[in-house]
Order: C-alpha cells, then sequence, then structure tokens
C-alpha cells in the first residue's frame, strides 16, 4: 500500500490523461457485497460464488442460490458485477463438489472442471444466476474459473447462451489458457486473469506455501509475460482483459498490469483508493513504458526496481 494520508475514490477509475481503467471489487458472499459498495467500487470484478457455500454437504437448490445472488447483485444497481461459477478445489473445497480420491487437488477435478462430473450444477447455477440477474438491475457477467483449453471455453459460452447469459467469460489462470489467449477469447466475450492461480502453475509453487513466496510473486517476468500474452490475444479479438488476482490491488504492479493493456482491476475494495491515487498521477504511454522495463527483467526484484526507479512520483505520495 501507499503510505501516507488515508484516500477516497471518486468512483471513476482512469489514468493521468484520462483513459479508463474500471476498478471493481473483489467479494466472496452476501456480507462482503456492502464494504464494497461503500467503498465506491465500480462494481464487482470476481463475486467468488462458491464462498456462499463453504461448509455446507449438499448442494444449495436453484431457489436458495437466487436468494443469495440478489442480495449481491441489489446492492450494485446499474453496475457491473462479474459473477464466477462455483470454483471448488484445493484451497477452497466445496464438499459436494469435491474428489477425496486426489493426491494432488490443485491439479485435480477443480473450477470448471466439476461441471463435466456434475453437470446439472453448473446448468442449475445459471439457472438461478439468470433468474436473479432479471430480478435486479445490475449488469450482470458470469465467468469460468480454472479454464484450460480452447474447448473448455466454448463449451461454457455455450451453456450460458443457453440461459440467455450472453457476458459469458473465463478467468485465464492456468499458464495453457493464457498461451490460447487468442483462439479462447475468439469465443469469450472477455477474459479476468486470476494472477493468484496464475502464478501458481506457472511457477509450480503451492500459492499457500509461506515458505515458496519468492517463487509466488506476481512480479515474476514469466507470470508478467503470460499476462502480456494474455492481453495480446484480447487485442486481436477486440475482447477486454482485466486482472482479479491480488496482483491488482498494488498499486505499482497495477500501473504495469495496465501498460501490459489490462482495462479493469479487480481487488479488496480497501486497497481501492491508493491503486486509483497512484493510476490518475501516470498516464498509459508512462504505464507501457514501465511494463516493457518489466517485461525486460530477469527476476521480480529486478522488475519492481527498475519500475519504482521510473516513478518519482512514489516520494510525492508517499
Ligand atoms: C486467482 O486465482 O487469482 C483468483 C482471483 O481466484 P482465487 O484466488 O479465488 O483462486
Ligand atoms: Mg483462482
Amino acid at each position: 500500500r501507499l503510505a501516507g494520508r488515508r484516500r477516497t475514490f471518486d468512483g471513476t477509475g482512469r489514468t493521468a490523461d484520462g483513459t479508463r481503467v474500471q476498478l471493481l471489487a473483489n467479494i466472496g458472499d452476501p456480507a462482503g457485497s456492502a464494504p464494497a459498495a461503500a467503498a465506491g467500487a465500480e462494481g464487482v470484478g470476481l463475486f467468488r460464488s462458491e464462498f456462499c457455500f463453504l461448509g455446507r454437504e449438499t448442494p444449495p437448490s436453484v431457489d436458495e442460490q437466487v436468494e443469495q445472488y440478489r442480495t449481491v447483485l441489489a446492492q450494485f444497481p446499474g453496475r457491473k458485477v462479474v459473477v464466477r461459477t462455483l470454483d471448488s478445489g484445493a484451497d477452497k473445497p466445496l464438499e459436494f463438489l469435491s474428489s477425496d480420491d486426489e493426491e494432488n487437488p490443485a491439479l485435480g477435478v477443480r473450477g470448471l472442471r466439476t461441471a463435466t462430473r456434475w453437470p446439472d450444477l453448473l446448468e442449475e447455477q445459471l439457472e438461478a444466476i439468470a433468474t436473479a440477474a432479471a430480478q435486479e438491475a445490475a449488469d450482470v457477467w458470469v465467468m469460468a474459473p480454472m479454464v484450460s483449453t480452447v474447448g473448455e471455453a466454448e463449451w461454457f459460452v455455450s451453456r450460458c447462451a443457453a440461459h440467455g447469459l450472453d457476458r459469458a467469460g473465463v478467468m485465464i489462470e492456468v499458464p495453457s489458457a493464457a498461451l490460447l489467449s487468442g483462439p479462447i477469447l475468439g469465443r469469450a466475450a472477455f477474459a479476468s486473469i486470476g494472477t493468484n492461480d496464475l502464478t501458481q502453475y506457472a511457477m509450480a509453487a503451492d500459492r499457500l506455501l509461506g515458505s515458496l513466496a519468492e517463487l509466488n510473486d506476481p512480479w515474476q517476468p514469466a507470470v508478467l509475460r503470460l499476462i502480456a500474452e494474455t492481453c495480446r490475444g484480447g487485442e486481436l479479438q477486440g475482447r477486454p482483459v482485466g486482472v482479479c488476482g491480488e496482483a491488482a490491488s498494488q498499486p505499482v504492479l497495477a500501473l504495469v498490469l495496465v501498460g501490459l493493456g489490462v482495462s479493469s482491476l479487480s481487488m479488496t475494495a480497501r486497497a481501492i483508493p491508493d491503486v486509483a491515487a497512484l493510476l490518475e498521477r501516470v498516464t498509459v504511454d508512462e504505464c507501457r513504458e514501465l511494463a516493457r522495463y518489466a517485461l525486460a527483467a530477469e527476476s521480480p526484484g529486478d522488475a519492481r526496481a527498475v519500475v519504482r526507479g521510473r516513478l518519482p512520483v512514489l516520494d510525492e505520495l508517499g
């Protein structure tokens, strides 16, 4: 976080030259949506729907889901809310969506993969999202977690379309999907990069292991290159690419992400004012230059140092 005084956010993220960058909130369950709305987030870039049902042994009914989703959507009238379909597995297992015979759950049947094993649950969730969206005035987008192939993206988008949900996108958090973002975004309406898992899988380092924190760093040049490649696919297809992993909440790294081509940043709500304050001091061309330097670095430490060294405005803000 930036040092110094407490900041507020006026509700519109932009760079110094006026380029819009949507600043959105990550939320878990209905209880998290009120603080996000109060913090002035432009909307929700990641609604982790599985958080509504952690600890349950049986799947929620469609009606129960509609109630949960409506409570969240009602907080954001007229604003964008990106609902992620259930992302069960590894660090956040749902009992009714887990296989107990896996030795490596981080590499197992998780995220969208659970929908091939329990297809009715995806259908019911999409039905519930579509019903809630029809009853509330939020601008509802839907995205799938842990997409790894073009075929999975195509299948998910077609299932969404069957429920009348046309703003259907994918999370890019598996390196294979980052490398195939062109064809994936030929099918999906948008992509949101999950830097927490993208870093874990690019670096082969468990995101929950503190002893691997140096590897689990989104400033790793290999991770930045995967993000750049994802943005290139978005540009080729004319589709927006956002970031919804923790990387978006680091103000200096957020500039690099914008320079790489990301057009929205979704983060924990309390980080939004600091990210907004730095963003509005730097032009998009300057962000691009920072991104070039970061991409050319050979280590996360070098990337951080070269970018910070080119930002004298940090001293002023601090
Ligand atoms: C991510 O992986 O970066 C992400 C945003 O999703 P989660 O942290 O819920 O896995
Ligand atoms: Mg993830």
